[in-house]
């Protein structure tokens, strides 16, 4: 499955579209005979992610059922034993919807979990979660008990304790990333034996962990906080895109809100011009919080709007109107938390196999702000990609993980672009996300690491000021190198 992005809290649309005509796409299309296409390929042998872009051979992929206790460890061992013995990578991954090989071991053992093990303790707001269960899994089995998770993206597929080694954020406020909610883990070392890291117990060993990207072990069972349910009801409002940054630390600073983002609109004639702000804060009605529902009508209407956006300017300003007109207008009722982030992936999927939705993510100091909407002003418009949305969010900072993207403050943007599958898309995606993280660097911001592997080893250094030691470290924990994906062999492994 290929695809991505944030769910959109806004209604309608979808019925206004019939007939409006799209640009066309895809290999019959006559204006591109003559392009290289990049068709990759499924099946034995090789793993791919999300990006599609990855393809990758493996020497055996290998699904771990257990739960986390002795047979899984026994498992990872005996997996670490043999491919040392042949010189081959191991690697842990979870949904793999990392974008550039991140969760996928050149050659090696591809190691994934199948368990969605949850232990719950409602009274101290913490669970004791298997490394490999979903947050789809997790939202299951706390919703009842009118709990759900802290911190997690913004769709429910992904893997907890991938999460952790990415280091993901959601838009619960204010919150740092999601290894700020977790207490503990146990992990199987390089040399097979098993530890206990916290901020007390092998506290080097969790920082370089807590988006580590699966370098230093592999994750069996983590201690993870949770948060209460709450019904939500949202408020929105509409400014200038340079006004944001200093707007939604004003609006977070009271404490009321309790989940927040932005958009900014897209449409190439006011390219980033406007911002909506949207906050959520707790209902006064508490009382009978329906179940987390799926995938509703709302999201997959929203979906249709997103899609259609490819190629129309009119739709991009169609979905803009909704956003911070109709959107507003309709959505007076209150949603619950579990509910706004227990969304599949797939409701957003573009079913093009000519295309593949690619993700950016840049965190930059709230005050400035105004400087990032210039650096993409000057950049993206250059690029012939088409942009789809950008969703902003505010990190609290992490002071705990070596390759932290969130020091201080930040806001971060993510940007969702939908790429040909061509040689020629992937060179101009690569020429725009190196000019992206040049003039990002130069605001003092950063880029995140789990997308597309464009950034140049240097900006990586730069953006990331701990890469050599994490990496001289990682050598002497792991002297043959047994854990190793491309984020590895591209970069960290270059230092
Ligand atoms: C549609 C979409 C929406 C997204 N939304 C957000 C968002 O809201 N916020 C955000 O921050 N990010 C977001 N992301 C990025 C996402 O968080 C990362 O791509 C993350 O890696 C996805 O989790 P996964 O289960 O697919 O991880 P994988 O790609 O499978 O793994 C990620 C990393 O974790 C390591 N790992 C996994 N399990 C273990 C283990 N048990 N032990 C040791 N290492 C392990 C892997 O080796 C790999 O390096 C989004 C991505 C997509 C495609």
């Amino acid at each position: 499955m290929r695809n991505l992005t944030r769910r959109a809290a806004l209604l309608g649309g979808g019925a206004l579209l019939g007939g409006w005509a799209t640009r066309r796409y895809g290999p019959n299309n006559p204006n591109l005979d003559g392009v290289t296409w990049i068709k990759p390929r499924n099946g034995e042998g090789v793993l791919n992610d999300a990006s599609g872009l990855s393809e990758t051979p493996v020497h055996k992929h290998i699904i771990l059922k257990d739960d986390p206790g002795e047979a899984l460890v026994s498992a990872i061992r005996s997996e670490i034993r043999l491919a040392a013995a042949e010189g081959r990578p191991v690697n842990v991954g979870a949904a793999r919807h990392s974008m550039g090989g991140q969760a996928i071991p050149r050659d090696g053992h591809a190691l994934t979990y199948d368990n969605g093990w949850i232990e719950p303790d409602t009274a101290a707001g913490l669970m004791q979660v298997h490394a490999g269960a979903r947050w789809s899994q997790v939202i299951a089995a706390l919703d009842p008990l009118g709990q759900g998770p802290k911190v997690m993206q913004s769709n429910n597929d992904f893997g907890v304790a991938a999460t952790f080694c990415v280091n993901a954020h959601g838009w619960p406020v204010r919150l740092g990333p999601m290894g700020a909610t977790v207490r503990s883990f146990d992990m199987v070392l390089p040399d097979g034996s098993l530890v206990t890291c916290s901020r007390s117990e092998n506290p080097d060993l969790f920082g370089m962990t807590m988006g580590g990207y699966g370098l230093t072990g592999a994750i069996v069972r983590m201690e993870v906080e949770t948060a209460a349910n709450k019904r939500l009801v949202p408020e929105f409002k509409e400014m200038p895109s340079r006004q944001f940054g200093t707007e939604f630390v004003d609006a977070l600073s009271d404490g009321t809100v309790k989940m927040a983002y932005g958009r900014l609109n897209v449409d190439r004639a006011h390219f980033f011009e406007e911002a909506l702000m949207i906050t959520y804060r707790a209902a006064e009605d508490q009382s009978d919080l329906p179940a987390a529902q799926g995938s509703g009508l709302v999201s997959k209407l929203a979906s249709r709007v997103y899609r259609a956006q490819l190629g129309n300017e009119r739709v991009k300003r169609l979905r803009w109107w909704t956003e911070t007109d109709l959107g507003p207008a309709v959505s007076g009722g209150g949603v619950t938390r579990n509910s706004l982030i227990n969304e599949p992936v797939v409701t957003l999927d573009d079913r093009n196999p000519d295309r593949t939705d690619i993700l950016h993510e840049y965190f930059v100091s709230p005050d400035r702000f105004a400087d990032f909407v210039e650096v993409c002003r000057r950049v993206i418009p250059g690029s012939y990609q088409e942009f789809l949305n950008v969703t902003l969010r505010f990190i609290d900072a992490d002071p705990d993980s070596w390759l932290s993207y969130a020091p201080v403050p930040r806001i971060a943007a993510v940007l969702s672009l939908s790429q040909e599958m061509t040689a020629r898309a992937e060179a101009d995606m690569a020429r725009m996300t190196r000019a992206l993280i040049d003039g990002i660097i130069g605001i003092g911001g950063t880029y995140y690491l789990p997308y597309r592997p464009h950034a140049r080893v240097a900006q990586m250094v730069r953006a990331y000021p701990r890469a050599a030691e994490f990496a001289a470290e990682k050598r002497t924990l792991d002297p043959r190198l047994v854990f190793r994906n491309n984020l590895w062999d591209s970069y960290l492994g270059t230092l």
